[in-house]
């Protein structure tokens, strides 16, 4: 069975068909990446799983569950997490903050809760910091643990925005554009990064992305899109030799 299985996905936003007719599934343990021209739909279809808005039409499966009608904080929950194409942290908090927050933003945090079942909350602080030690230590962000985001590099900002993600401990991990704006090496970095958290941390990956040559590294499989709807889904050699996505690239 498929970790994510994206059926007939579909949003219109009045007349913009954002997203039109998408079916797609991510295998257990895959590295699945969603190419495509600006305005494709690519950043629409992650609102649509993490369930910033609802579909217009179609369902998103997760683990053999329907989750097209739960709110956001439960999918995160259910072990979904993901970046932002335009990086979304803490500016004024340091890097550690902003990773051990990571868990409270996603969960919603109960107050009452919290109290009532303390022993409970105590051991998954505990687990959590121990996932963000080795966040630290995978994303080599130890330099950087006490400093503010708002004096950080680019660069550096944008691991701590995965590595946010990471703290959570997710399943599946949503990458929006992970290489965008990075140089040759941190691109060849974030390569490796993706290599680890499907080896050693089990994780599957689901990826938009332009930068090819990081598509071709990682993906298993592709997805282009233009215009909302799909045009070819296969390995990348097959995908990039797709007619309809080199007409697409082309703009012919
Ligand atoms: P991509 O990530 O592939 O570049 P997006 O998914 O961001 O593209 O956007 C796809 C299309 O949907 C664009 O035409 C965009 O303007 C439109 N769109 C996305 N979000 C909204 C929204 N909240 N309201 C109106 N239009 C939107
Ligand atoms: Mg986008």
């Amino acid at each position: 069975m498929s970790l994510l299985q994206v059926e007939d996905l579909a949003i219109h936003f009045g007349g913009v068909k954002a997203v039109d007719g998408v079916s797609f599934s991510v295998e257990q343990g895959e590295v699945f990446a969603i190419i495509g021209p600006n305005g494709a739909g690519k950043s629409t279809i992650f609102n649509l799983i993490s369930r910033v808005y609802p579909p217009t039409r179609g369902t998103i499966r997760f683990d053999g569950r329907d989750i097209t009608g739960l709110k956001a904080h439960d999918i995160a929950g259910l072990g979904i997490a993901r970046t932002f194409q335009n990086i979304e942290l803490f500016d004024h908090s340091t890097v550690l903050d902003n990773l051990l927050m990571g868990r409270h933003t996603h969960r919603g945090t109960n107050f009452v809760q919290d109290i009532l079942f303390l022993p409970k909350v105590r051991q998954e602080e505990r687990e959590h910091r121990r996932r963000v030690e080795q966040v630290i230590e995978l994303l080599e962000l130890e330099a950087y643990r006490k400093k503010m985001i708002a004096g950080l590099p680019y660069g550096v900002r944008k691991v701590v925005e995965i590595g946010r993600a990471l703290a959570i401990g997710p399943k599946l991990i949503l990458l929006d554009e992970p290489a965008s704006g990075l140089s040759v090496e941190e691109t060849r970095d974030v390569a490796f990064w993706i290599e680890d958290m499907r080896r050693d941390m089990g994780l599957t990956v689901l990826m938009v992305e332009h930068d090819m040559s990081l598509v071709n590294q990682v993906s298993d499989r592709v997805l282009a899109m233009a215009n909302g709807q799909p045009l070819a889904l296969g390995s990348p050699a097959e995908v990039q030799a797709h007619p309809d996505v080199q007409a697409a690239y082309l703009g012919t």
